[in-house]
């Protein structure tokens, strides 16, 4: 009999509070609906106290996630604590997970406290945390680096104050995995009440390190494995997602083990982070890369066609990858294009499909052949979190080698009025960016302009990925189409629209956060 292993999904908190990975509320909430359809047990929506923002985004998620548990953040204060509940009382499985660090220079140099009052605050803490909800997780930050045996001490401590997940992170990505196997066995044997409560690992890819370090945790005895979609987390990340329960689905017989999730919607949550955060998945990205599933020398294509079991150790099908064939074209029909979105693993009552297949047909014009990619980046494009506070208009670009590139473009606002302005720049997009700002008359920050293309050949569409920030906050769009300056242009409207939205609905500093935000 294989055991289930639960999966943990802190994309929403670690990830997010990784530099350049920032969300906004509909975003977050947009992550979660996916993260319920991929199946996690448990997802950490955020860390309520960092901002006003960060626990009106958890209150959020709480309210619509139905099917899975929805983890609060919060350090060992009452302060946290109370903002924690405030974020997850209303959802249908709320847990308060509850964190202080373990290790001697954590304890000596951040929180100056003795070890024994490190252990009454936890234990403190876990029994106030258990005042509001019936299920609290404990963190022991850098316990990879702590003593084992105070580690058994604190972790029988908040068992006995109620905790009904225990968890031990490599905060750091320090450990190795033989050696944090053992320390799992080891804490898990010798911890008072353990019986009691689930035992969970968490780790950071610092070394590279963080999936087999979990693998290892898995196999010495942890129930549950906290990670990441695409492996996002402060510094080198956490462990992947992906990567964990594709090495449980593949390896089930050695491990004796197996996890709920739906490894078919993992290509699509990989590509739905991406396209929020901006952060792309690198091609050689096991699981969700662009080259994980592509069998290029000549060798290996015999042999995939000979028998797929020769190089394939599991199939582009069973994590939901798209496969790059034509399936569209001109003349197919709107039902051919709505029975498409379907097999692509979405529903068409989710989606504005007039609008869609009325983008399909100027995209099926332009290029000879329209594959799944191409439909699933339309879609994934227009999935509207905010309304369109501005819309392109029209554009024309002067650009060459001698002069300076000039741009005029035309937008139209809400109230269907237009702005025309003209712009000067270091090239065809600076200068198409500076007469936008001249429209909208803010004086926007451009962090970052990415370009890709979403098939290969010559017609293939551009797809734009730019970050802006305003007042030290950042936001993300995302543009596509076959001209590559209009994909930018329609990036950074889209990140406008964002912060439009997001100025205009709540306070503009409630996404700043207070200092540095900790994390386990
Ligand atoms: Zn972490």
């Amino acid at each position: 009999m294989a055991r289930t292993v639960q999966i943990f999904d802190t994309t929403l908190r670690d990830g997010e509070q990784a530099p350049r990975c920032s969300m906004n509320l509909q975003e977050k909430v947009e992550v979660a609906k996916q993260l319920e359809r991929l199946g996690v047990d448990v997802m950490e929506a955020g860390f309520p106290a960092a901002s006003p923002g960060d626990l009106a985004a958890v209150k959020a998620v709480a309210a619509v996630v139905k099917n899975c548990v929805v983890a609060a953040l919060c350090r060992a204060t009452k302060g946290d604590i109370d903002a924690g509940w405030e974020a997850v009382k209303g959802a249908a499985r709320p847990r308060i997970h509850t964190f202080i660090a373990t290790s001697p220079v954590h304890m000596e140099y951040k929180l100056k406290m003795a070890p024994d009052e490190v252990v009454r605050r936890a234990a403190e803490a876990v029994a106030y945390a258990k005042t509001f909800c019936p299920d609290v997780e404990f963190s022991a930050e850098d316990a990879s680096r702590s003593d084992p045996d105070f580690l058994c001490r604190v972790f029988g401590a908040v068992i006995e104050a109620g905790a009904t997940v225990v968890n031990l992170p490599d905060t750091v990505g320090y450990a190795l995995p033989d050696e944090f196997g053992k320390l799992v066995a080891y804490v898990k044997a010798n911890t008072p009440g353990m019986e009691k409560a689930m035992f969970s690992v968490h780790c950071h890819d610092d070394l590279g390190l963080a999936v087999a370090n979990t693998m290892a945790a898995a196999a010495a005895g942890a129930d549950q494995l906290e990670c990441t979609i695409n492996g996002l987390g402060e510094r080198a990340g956490n462990a992947s997602l992906e990567e964990i329960v594709m090495g449980i689905a593949t390896r089930k017989a050695y491990l004796g083990m197996e996890c709920r999730v739906d490894t078919t919607q993992i290509y699509a949550t990989s590509r739905l982070v991406s396209k929020v955060t901006g952060v792309k998945v690198q091609p050689n990205k096991a699981v969700v890369g662009e080259n994980a599933f592509a069998h290029e020398a000549g060798i290996h294509q015999h042999g995939i066609l000979a028998n797929r079991m020769t190089y394939e150790i599991m199939t582009p099908e069973s994590v939901g990858f798209l496969s790059n064939r034509m399936v569209l074209g001109k003349h197919s029909g709107k039902h051919a294009f709505e029975e498409r979105l379907k097999s692509l693993g979405f529903d068409p009552a989710d989606l504005d499909v007039e609008d869609l297949f009325a983008r399909f047909k100027v995209l099926a014009d332009k290029k000879k052949t329209v594959s799944d990619r191409d439909i699933e980046a339309l879609v994934v494009g227009s999935s509207k979190t905010v309304p369109d506070t501005w819309k392109l208009d029209r554009w024309v670009v002067n650009s060459g080698s001698s002069l300076s590139s000039t741009c005029t473009i035309r937008l139209a606002n809400k109230s269907g009025e237009s702005r025309e302005e003209v712009a000067v720049g270091d090239g065809p997009i600076d200068a198409a960016f500076t007469a936008v700002n001249k429209i909208i008359r803010k004086d926007l920050e451009l962090d970052s302009w990415e370009m890709g293309a979403v098939t290969e050949g010559e017609d293939a569409q551009g797809e734009a990925t730019v970050k802006i920030s305003y007042d030290g906050i950042q936001w993300n769009g995302r543009g596509l189409s076959t001209d590559v300056i209009e994909a930018s242009i329609l990036a950074y409207i889209a990140a406008i629209n964002s912060m439009e939205w997001e100025l205009s609905a709540v306070s503009p500093s409630a996404r700043k956060r207070a200092g540095n935000v900790e994390g386990v």
